[in-house]
């Protein structure tokens, strides 16, 4: 009977030792479980987190490719345009904020190059007719600015035949100072906003460089604004000067050089040579004029005197007058810019209205608009500032 009760209470120890080692395997199952399942999630989520910052790199690396391809795209589409524009005024493409606004070294090597070029005559020499060519075409090319780009073409100071106005159309692009449409836009925008900040040649608001050269250097100037001329626009003969606008100079140039070499072969005694008409006539003649013409945007708005009191700086200048053939009577012009004349008075010289006036008696212009004596007289003088 003892046996039999000891027997039995060994059996339930024997019974309840493997329910307990039971549950502790099946506890220690559960946590190795539970363990294993929290690894498998942290290395998902570590996987997880380390694929989507690759694929941000990659994103970023691929948005920096497309910005970098962009980029040189459009700095070869500039520098391609800057090189069509030589030739071909049409070629454009947009350019904005800053940008606009710094000279575009490639698109003026041409203009640098006008300069460099009359270093020239260091090689070629001179003669009397070679500096009587230069300025002989520095007058004619001058009265073609001032008579008809200006006071033509800018402001209808008078009226002329079409076959007049493509003439001296074709002068005046000979100066390499644009075709007429580019020009009269801008000096038309320049007497809306005359030394306003929007006036891009303007010494007052912009310096005497910007007002001299920089401005039309820069790609905010490059084009014209068709809108402002709108007369002047449908004339096709006149949109092919402006768009082809170095074909003029390259014909005055080569034209200068031929008869330098047939002069040099037949008129020796002219001591003249291709080289050196080319030199003196081209490119001498070009950049004195260009200077010149200039200097009514950035001199003749700070240097002289003002007789009317205008919104703008400009004054009236003798020296400038007598330089560009009368545009020194630059406020006087401002004050009244639809007159042919800008010399007011008699004692104001100004060579463009003389030869204006002599044209008219030939027939070969017209309706020269005057200067009102009551407006011309009106009390708004003010003392020289
Ligand atoms: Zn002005
Ligand atoms: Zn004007």
């Amino acid at each position: 009977m003892t046996h039999d009760r000891t027997a039995g209470q060994g059996s339930l120890q024997a019974a309840q030792l493997e329910h307990a080692v039971s549950e502790t395997l099946h506890e220690a199952r559960r946590k190795v479980e539970a363990a294993a399942h929290q690894v498998e999630r942290g290395v998902e989520e570590a996987v997880g987190n380390a694929r989507a910052r690759m694929e941000h790199a990659a994103g970023c690396v691929e948005v920096a490719f497309d910005d970098t391809v962009t980029r040189t795209r459009s700095l070869w589409q500039r520098a391609w345009v800057a090189v069509v524009n030589w030739f071909d005024t049409s070629a454009s493409v947009p350019i904005e904020g800053p940008a606009a606004d710094r000279i575009a070294w490639l698109r003026v090597l041409p203009f640098i190059g006008l300069h460099l070029a009359c270093i020239g005559v260091v090689w070629v020499g001179v003669s009397a007719f070679a500096v009587g060519v230069a300025l002989a075409l520095y007058l004619l090319r001058m009265f073609a600015i001032t008579a008809f780009y200006h006071r033509y073409f800018s402001h209808r100071a008078f009226q002329t035949s079409r076959l007049l106005q493509f003439v001296f159309g074709l002068i005046g692009a000979s100066s390499v100072q644009r075709g007429p449409l580019w020009w009269a836009a801008h000096h038309r925008h320049h007497h809306r906003h005359a030394d306003q900040p929007a006036d891009l040649h303007s010494p007052v608001q912009h310096g005497f460089w910007k007002s001299h050269m920089g401005w039309f250097m820069t790609p905010r100037a490059f084009g014209t604004d068709f809108k402002v001329i709108p007369d002047l626009e449908k004339f096709p003969e006149l949109r092919f000067l402006d768009r082809f606008d170095i074909l003029l100079p390259v014909a005055l140039a080569a034209g200068l050089f031929a008869l330098g070499n047939v002069l040099e072969r037949y008129a020796p005694s002219l001591g003249t040579s291709g080289p050196q008409l080319l030199i003196w006539g081209f490119f001498v003649s070009t950049i004195v004029l260009f200077h010149a013409t200039v200097t009514i945007n950035s001199l003749a708005h700070v240097w002289g005197k003002r007789r009317y009191a205008t919104r703008d700086d400009s004054r009236n200048n003798l020296f400038l007058a007598l330089i560009t053939l009368g545009e020194g009577w630059h406020n006087n012009h401002h004050y009244y810019p639809q007159a042919a004349r800008q010399g007011f008075y008699w004692w104001e010289i100004d060579i463009t209205w003389y030869v204006l006036k002599a044209m008219s008696w030939l027939g070969l212009v017209w309706d020269l608009k005057p200067v009102p004596a009551r407006i011309r007289d009106a009390r708004t003088r003010q003392r020289a500032s």
